[in-house]
């Protein structure tokens, strides 16, 4: 991308010899108003415009599709190299929320996930990942929808197998110059990397850190998600409790509800058991049917919450944007199908 970062954009700055004010008026366009056309900077000279525009894209990434749903709104993403991975724009009332990818596939397996049997390809850079956020911004700006202020790193890929460049990917996304979220606003999702959770919690970030539990003992979680026979539930709570500790930051634990496996009041018991006196919250998660994928949707998601409130956990039941454009959770996959 054409400014991701200050040093490249110094670097395009003293190449082109362009001073400071001229600096911020291209960062302007490119991050105020999220403009892809270098001619549309209307306050440039023209002679500028067409030096930029010879010389430089402000994405190296496309979008090549697009599907629209009432709640959200999915973008296929294009990158030089041929890979493809979506990213979603989710609505709400008064703000836009970006879920975006961190790797191209995964290769965390996870049964219930549209992902999971594809494989991992390759990890995404965090320009990659700015690209995506970019995308979205800019999509939400020339569509009139409300602007994008929250990030969700929960589409493809696992984000702390991708450590570094998720990490660097966020310092930018919350730089003031660049795109200037909150770190409040971005929410890490994860299926329980300790070593990479113990990493983060020593950056003491003020994000939001959530682990895919989705099963209230280690039984169960094993055929729901392989990667976690490396990963007991006994030391990613103790990991998560550090986590909170160190940064002051209550985690989020994800529960996918599944029709029959994980939702009945003897798992509710576990749950409330495993989780008693942790600072946190339980992010009760409706399924989404994935074609291939043999699992059912829950009803009992509010009988659910109320076990988990009455044992004095807090519980809440997340709203599903997207499921029409199969784009809700779980359900992203490296290429749109066809409409
Ligand atoms: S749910 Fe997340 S971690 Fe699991 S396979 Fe899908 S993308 Fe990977």
């Amino acid at each position: 991308m054409f400014a991701l970062d200050d040093a490249r954009f110094q670097r395009t700055a003293a190449e082109l010899n362009l001073p400071a004010y001229r600096l911020a008026q291209i960062r302007q366009w490119i991050y105020g108003r999220f403009t892809g056309d270098f001619y549309e900077m209307s306050n440039l000279s023209l002679a500028l415009r067409e030096t930029l525009a010879g010389k430089y894209r402000v994405t190296n990434s496309q979008v090549v599709a697009v599907r629209t749903g009432t709640g959200s709104v999915k973008l296929l993403v294009q990158y030089p190299d041929g890979a493809k991975i979506e990213t979603v724009i989710m609505l709400y009332r008064d703000w836009s929320s970006a879920c975006l990818s961190t790797q191209v596939g995964c290769a965390m397996g996870c049964t219930f996930c549209a992902t999971g049997p594809m494989g991992l390809e390759r990890n995404l850079t965090a320009e990659e990942m700015a690209e995506q956020l970019w995308h979205c911004c800019h999509y939400a700006k020339v569509n009139s929808l409300q602007p994008v202020r929250n990030i969700v790193l929960m589409g493809i890929g696992e984000p702390l197998a991708n450590y570094r460049n998720v990490v660097e990917f966020i310092y930018r996304a919350n730089d003031p110059q660049l795109f200037d979220i909150g770190q409040r606003r971005i929410t890490l999702s994860t299926a329980g990397l300790i070593s990479q959770i113990q990493e983060l919690a020593g950056l003491k970030l003020a994000i939001t850190l959530a682990v895919s539990l989705h099963a209230p003992n280690d039984k169960l979680r094993n055929q729901l998600m392989p990667i976690s026979r490396k990963y007991p539930l006994q030391d990613i709570i103790a990991a998560c409790r550090k986590y909170t500790e160190v940064t002051g930051r209550r985690v989020t634990y994800e529960y996918l509800l599944l029709a029959g496996i994980n939702d009945q009041d003897s798992h509710g018991a576990e749950l409330a058991r495993l989780l008693k006196g942790e600072n946190c919250l339980i992010n009760l998660i409706p399924f989404n049917q994935v074609s291939g994928v043999s699992f059912r949707p829950s009803s009992r998601a509010a009988v659910f919450q109320k076990q988990l409130e009455q044992a004095g956990l807090n519980a809440t039941i997340r709203r599903s944007l997207g499921q029409e454009i199969d784009a809700a959770c779980g359900q992203l996959r490296k290429g749109l199908p066809e409409q």
